[in-house]
């Protein structure tokens, strides 16, 4: 006879809420959310608790942003780096509750922006757990669509922890419906981040794990140079830029970082590095540029502060 299995401890069993952690400050402010530095009353962890108003997500039909975020966290939970950790959600009339692993380290953007000891040495290991995220993201299936500086985020050892995938999409056949039909909403509007916006999902073409591929290009570009690869003066105007794929780089940008730059920055999204990879990204990880990163173990990052 097979033996039943054993009863959730309590604490398990016990559906969390609000009054289990200490809410303290506040660490972040997305459009729709309010990011808290909390702690679990019984174990005295640290936890980001993503905040939603109901009403407000209600009333800006962004019901669907949540419940995709939530369903793709669920999804990357086996994932063990690169990725905030979903613990739990709960709510109460009238907020939603993420509880997220804290990125003690906060966000790369500044480290990007300010005049500090950001380095080549800096862009390429970042650049690499970058593509190592991205390496999974397409092992379960997930474009991110909205990948940028704000999102990348640093744990407490400064490795990467990537977040916001309210606009993510997943490519699997079962999704295909609803991802067509999102498309068939999404007319005249773009999902992502100007700046960071491929060629295809402007043009309300067929997105790819190839759009997170532009993305990465852009990134590598601003991690070197500081700046956007396309900057204008309108989100009109920054369109028209990526469309005409209309860049320059400025004369000190290292060589081979360009050659992956150019190499990811193509208007065709098959034609883009990795794209085409049966393995992906292999033709990323043997890009010159990536030259003596050892993939199998990239070891500590580099110091930053
Ligand atoms: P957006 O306007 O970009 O859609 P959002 O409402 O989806 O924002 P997030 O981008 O998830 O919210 O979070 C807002 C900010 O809170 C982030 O830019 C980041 O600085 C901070 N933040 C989010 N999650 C965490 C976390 N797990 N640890 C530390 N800080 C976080």
């Amino acid at each position: 006879m097979m033996t039943p299995p054993p009863p959730p401890t309590e604490e398990a069993a016990r559906k969390r809420s609000a009054s289990d952690f200490v809410f303290g400050k506040v660490i972040g402010e997305g459009s729709f959310s309010t990011v808290y530095l909390a702690k679990d009353i019984h174990t005295n962890k640290e936890f980001a608790i993503k905040v939603l108003e109901k009403r407000h997500m209600i009333r800006e039909k962004k019901m669907e942003y949540v419940l995709r975020e939530k369903k793709m966290l669920q999804i990357l939970s086996g994932c063990t780096n690169y990725f905030v950790k979903l613990y739990c959600t709960f709510q109460d009339a009238e907020r939603l509750y993420f509880v997220l692993t804290y990125a003690k380290n906060g966000e790369l953007l500044p480290h990007i922006t300010k005049n500090g000891s950001w380095n080549l040495e800096c862009t390429k290991y970042y650049a690499a757990e970058l593509v190592l995220a991205l390496e999974q993201l397409n092992d379960k299936g997930i474009v991110h669509r909205d990948l940028k500086p704000e999102n990348i985020l640093f744990d407490e050892n400064w490795h990467i922890l990537l977040i916001d995938f309210g606009s993510a999409k997943i490519m699997t056949a079962e999704d295909k419906k609803e991802n067509e039909e999102d498309g068939r909403k999404r007319k005249n509007s773009f999902v992502g981040t100007a700046q960071y916006v491929s060629p295809e999902i402007l043009r309300n073409l067929e997105t790819s794990y190839a759009s997170d591929l532009w993305a990465l290009g852009c990134i590598i570009y601003q991690m070197i140079s500081r700046s956007h690869p396309f900057h204008a003066g309108s989100e009109y105007l920054i369109f028209q830029k990526i469309l005409k794929l209309e860049y320059e780089f400025p004369e000190d940008f290292d060589e081979t970082a360009k050659n992956l730059v150019k190499e990811l920055l193509v208007l065709n999204p098959t034609k883009r590095l990795g794209a085409a990879d049966i393995k992906p990204y292999s033709s990323i990880r043997q890009h010159e540029f990536f030259g003596d990163i050892d993939w199998d173990n990239i070891g500590p990052p580099p110091k930053i502060l």
